[in-house]
């Protein structure tokens, strides 16, 4: 066998166990969580955060269906009651830290504390072989910073549990920093960003806001930054890096307080934002994030965790 070919199987072998990998939590005797615990999921009015909204309220869980706009948000909760599940919604857009606030205040006062927090919300204005930094700062600003905000704001409000609070982050393959394809070419800057020992927030924010200084003086293609969708995979690169440098303090949290956080790719899929293009329905996609928010305690935290196999 060649070493393409054996590669491939190692590949195949590697997704086939995580498949299995992937069953386990949906057994009656791992099942952790109640009809009280509390899952939140933004950027839920439609696409892929709709579904995991739906998927995590079949499982039984009471779901805070978020979105920014609020006439689009009650008409997608309304849809899942009328179907008998525990959803209800309350706006939340995660550029705006007032709305976070008024929004963290409310679940407060309703229901003490949330279990799940799945960051689904995101933009990107990059279609096929387009690669336009046009709305970088938007882009940045709402998939990392506001997913960075979001987590910040939630931690004080998660549950103590034995299971562990949890929260995932929808992400992208795009923004994987040990990618072959479309990573960054600074070698210096994504080795800091790969080692434990040199990864902090600053070295993150500080990447962001270098790109950003470039797009406005016109300079970034020079940069080394990936190749396609440039601002989108940073911006999802940033929610990795994040993700993994976040479960490490998560991580020296007491026994009974443990946040476990991951970040996935829900493959390619059919929703506005790819212009319902792409291999997969918003169902398939909801899937890994779904069975990431679900996992029983198997203490894995600061993962990246790409699309089952189908
Ligand atoms: P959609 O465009 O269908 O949905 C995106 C959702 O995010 C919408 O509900 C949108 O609200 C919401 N949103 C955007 N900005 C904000 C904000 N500031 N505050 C709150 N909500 C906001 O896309 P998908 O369902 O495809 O994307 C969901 C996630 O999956 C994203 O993080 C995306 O990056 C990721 N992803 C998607 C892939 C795909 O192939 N589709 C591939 C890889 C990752 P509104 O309706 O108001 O615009």
């Amino acid at each position: 066998m060649g070493k393409k070919e054996k590669a491939k199987e190692r590949r195949e072998k590697r997704r086939q166990e995580i498949s299995l990998l992937r069953t386990i939590p949906y057994s009656d005797h791992q099942r952790w969580w109640t009809s009280d615990t509390v899952a939140v999921v933004t950027g839920a009015n439609r696409g892929i955060g709709f579904e995991i909204a739906r998927q995590l309220a079949l499982h039984g869980l009471t779901v805070i269906l978020t979105a920014r706009e609020t006439s689009v948000g009650e008409e997608a909760v309304k849809v899942l009651q009328e179907r008998g599940l525990t959803v209800v919604f309350h706006q939340l857009d995660v550029v705006d830290p007032s709305s976070i606030e008024a929004f963290a205040k409310w679940t407060k006062e309703i229901y003490g504390g949330i279990n799940i927090l799945v960051n689904n919300a995101g933009v990107n204005f990059n279609f096929g072989s387009d690669n336009s930094v046009e709305f970088a700062e938007k882009v940045i600003a709402t998939n990392y910073f506001g997913t960075k905000n979001m987590i910040k704001d939630m931690i004080p409000l998660m549950r103590p549990s034995a299971s562990g609070a949890r929260i995932v982050n929808v992400s992208s393959r795009l923004g994987r920093l040990n990618g072959r394809r479309n990573r960054i070419g600074n070698i210096d800057l994504r080795k800091k960003l790969e080692d434990d020992e040199s990864l902090s927030e600053e070295l993150i924010d500080q990447t962001m806001n270098t790109f950003l200084e470039q797009v406005k003086d016109g300079s970034w293609r020079d940069g080394g930054w990936p190749q396609v969708f440039t601002d989108y995979s940073l911006s999802k690169l940033a929610v990795n890096t994040y993700t993994r440098l976040i479960a490490r303090k998560f991580s020296e949290r007491p026994e009974g307080q443990k946040i476990y956080i991951n970040c996935c790719c829900p493959g390619w899929v059919k929703t506005a934002m790819t212009d319902w293009a792409g291999h997969t329905s918003p169902e398939e996609g909801a899937d890994t994030a779904v069975w990431l928010a679900l996992l029983p305690d198997q203490l894995i935290s600061g993962r990246f965790f790409g699309e089952s196999v189908r």
